[in-house]
C-alpha cells in the first residue's frame, strides 16, 4: 500500500509498505479520507516535537473496518479514531485527561496513521474506547472533522464565556469555533486577514468578519464598547496574534491561546498590568473522550457545517504535493484520499 511517511524535519516521503498484519484483537481500517492537520505541518516544519518519526502521519481519519480480529467490531462498520492511545487506568485516564497520560501513543504521531490506504488499530485502543463508530449515513467528508471538532468542543467547555467572543483566524478551526459559539447564542466576531476566508465565513453565515487592519480593529473595539469578553486564538500564536488578542479584549476578559505556537515563542506579560486588567489567560489543547462523544453526536445529527470546508483532495500518491499545498496556506481544509 502507498503511505506518506514523516522522516524528520523537512523530510516526508511517499513509501510503499506491506498492508499491516493484525494480531489477535486488532482491526484493519481502510481509509476513505484523512485530513491534513496544522499540527502535521508544524511537525514537518520542525516547530513542534510531539511526533516520533519515522511514522506514517494522519490522525483525522474517516474509514471503514475491512478486517476484524476483535469480537466487538464488525467488518463494514464506519469508524474514526480517538488518536490518543493511553494506558486507560492512571489518575489522568480515569478522569478523561488521557492526553496527560505518561504512556500516550498517538496515531499518526508515534504509531502509523491515516496518510495511507490502510491502518491497523490496536486491540488496546479498542478495549479503552478509542475506536469511534458512526452510522452508515455519515459521510467521510464530515467524519474526518470529528477529531478537530472534538478539540474545539473541549476548548469551548474550558473557556470563560460571557456574551461576545472574537475568534482569531477563519480557517477550519476558527470556523468551527464560530459555529459552536453561534449555537451557544454568543455574539461572534471573526478576525481574518485573508479576504477569501472572510467571504467563506459569511457564506457559512457565522459571525461578523473583520480584517486585522488598524481601522477594522478600531471598529471592532467600538462596536463592542471597549473590547470583547473572550478571545479564542485559532491561529498560530506568533507575536502578532498575541498582541492582537490583548488589543481587543475588554478588562477582565478571557484569552484562550488555543492555536499552536512555535517552541521558541514566549508570552511576556507585565504582572502588575495583568493584575489590574484582570485578564484570564489560558490555553486549551486536544480533546477528551467526552468532547469526541459530543462531536460524534453533532456530526451524526448534522448540527454543524463541516463538509463545505473540505476544499481540496489529493490521492495518497500526491501526498507530498498535498503537504506543500497546505504549507503555502492554500485551500481551507485538505484531505488525502485513502484506499
Ligand atoms: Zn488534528
Ligand atoms: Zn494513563
Amino acid at each position: 500500500m502507498q503511505t506518506i511517511v514523516f522522516e524528520g524535519q523537512d523530510r516526508i516521503a511517499l513509501q510503499e509498505k506491506p498492508q499491516p498484519v493484525l494480531n489477535d484483537g486488532d482491526v484493519l481500517i481502510e481509509v476513505d479520507l484523512c485530513g491534513i492537520c496544522a499540527s502535521d505541518i508544524a511537525a514537518i516544519n520542525g516547530e513542534v516535537t510531539d511526533y516520533s518519526p519515522p511514522v506514517v502521519l494522519g490522525h483525522e481519519i474517516a474509514g471503514i473496518i475491512v478486517e476484524s480480529r476483535h469480537p466487538e467490531v464488525q467488518v463494514g462498520q464506519k469508524v474514526t479514531v480517538n488518536p490518543m492511545i493511553s494506558c486507560g487506568t492512571c489518575d489522568y485516564c480515569r478522569v478523561d485527561l488521557d492526553k496527560y497520560c505518561s504512556q500516550i501513543e498517538g496515531i499518526g504521531h508515534d504509531i502509523d496513521g491515516g496518510y495511507a490506504e490502510f491502518l491497523k488499530f490496536p486491540k488496546h485502543g479498542i478495549d479503552t474506547g478509542k475506536l469511534i463508530t458512526v452510522p452508515d449515513s455519515v459521510l467521510p467528508e464530515n467524519l474526518m472533522f470529528l477529531e478537530p471538532l472534538g478539540c474545539c468542543i473541549n476548548a469551548m467547555r474550558e473557556t470563560i464565556l460571557s456574551e461576545s467572543v472574537a475568534i482569531l483566524g477563519a480557517g477550519q478551526i476558527g470556523l468551527m469555533f464560530a459555529q459552536l459559539a453561534t449555537l451557544q447564542g454568543l455574539e461572534v466576531f471573526l478576525l481574518e486577514p485573508f479576504a477569501h476566508r472572510r467571504d467563506f465565513a459569511s457564506f457559512l453565515g457565522v459571525g461578523r468578519t473583520f480584517d486585522i487592519t488598524d481601522d477594522q480593529i478600531k471598529e471592532l473595539i467600538g462596536v463592542t464598547n471597549g473590547g470583547v469578553d473572550t478571545v479564542i486564538s485559532a491561529t498560530t500564536n506568533n507575536q502578532k496574534a498575541i498582541d492582537l488578542a490583548f488589543q481587543i479584549i475588554r478588562r477582565g476578559g478571557c484569552i484562550n491561546f488555543f492555536g499552536l505556537s512555535a517552541h521558541d515563542q514566549n508570552l511576556t506579560v507585565n504582572l502588575e498590568k495583568l493584575h489590574f486588567s484582570g485578564h484570564k489567560l489560558m490555553a486549551s489543547w486536544a480533546f477528551s473522550r467526552w468532547s469526541l462523544g459530543q462531536a460524534q453526536q453533532m456530526i451524526t445529527n448534522h448540527e454543524i457545517q463541516l463538509e463545505p470546508m473540505l476544499t481540496t483532495r489529493f490521492p495518497i500518491t500526491s501526498g507530498i504535493e498535498a503537504v506543500a499545498y497546505v504549507r503555502q496556506g492554500r485551500g481551507l481544509k485538505t484531505a488525502l484520499i485513502g484506499g
